[in-house]
């Protein structure tokens, strides 16, 4: 399976500066080239795979139902476009909690590869080192792209 793992704040949508979190639709924004790019990839033939860290869900700073209700915007402005995600992984802990599924720790995703065939042209794109750490520690060619900018695919 050819897959395009891709990180969403910054990426997929606007990331604000000040304090990081999506968390209501006025911040809710898409980046530029996002629609073109998500479906020049499933072109491509690329399983898309969203995996981002979102600090602290479910706590007082970072209550779930505001994050659902810019993750559910998305993906139904997504999938009105035709651009279906295969998966969707999120680490909702903070740093400072040490678990094993914030990137670039892998195990959001150890399960999944598990069950998949990961093919060579996989990568990932994403705005942070952690990303790209992250894209080593699963073995595939880690693409940084610059925060809240246009949405670039690699060329292979
Ligand atoms: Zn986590």
């Amino acid at each position: 399976m050819k897959v395009a793992f891709i990180d969403r704040d910054g990426v997929l949508i606007f990331e604000p500066q000040d304090d990081f979190q999506v968390d209501s639709l006025e911040k809710y924004r898409i980046l530029p080239d996002v629609i073109d790019g998500l479906k020049e990839l499933i072109d491509q033939g690329y399983k898309l795979v969203m995996v981002t860290n979102q600090n602290g869900i479910g706590t007082d700073s970072f209550p779930e139902e505001d994050f659902l209700l810019v993750q559910n915007k998305l993906l139904e402005d997504l999938r009105n476009e035709g651009i279906e995600f295969e998966k969707v992984f999120v680490c909702p802990h903070f740093a400072e909690d040490g678990c094993a599924c914030r990137k670039p720790k892998t195990g959001m995703v150890d399960e999944f590869l598990k069950e998949i065939d990961l093919d060579k042209a996989s990568f990932m794109i994403g705005d942070r080192d952690t990303d790209l750490q992250f894209a080593e520690n699963i073995g595939v060619r880690g693409f940084k792209i610059e925060t809240n900018s246009k949405f670039l695919i690699p060329r292979l």
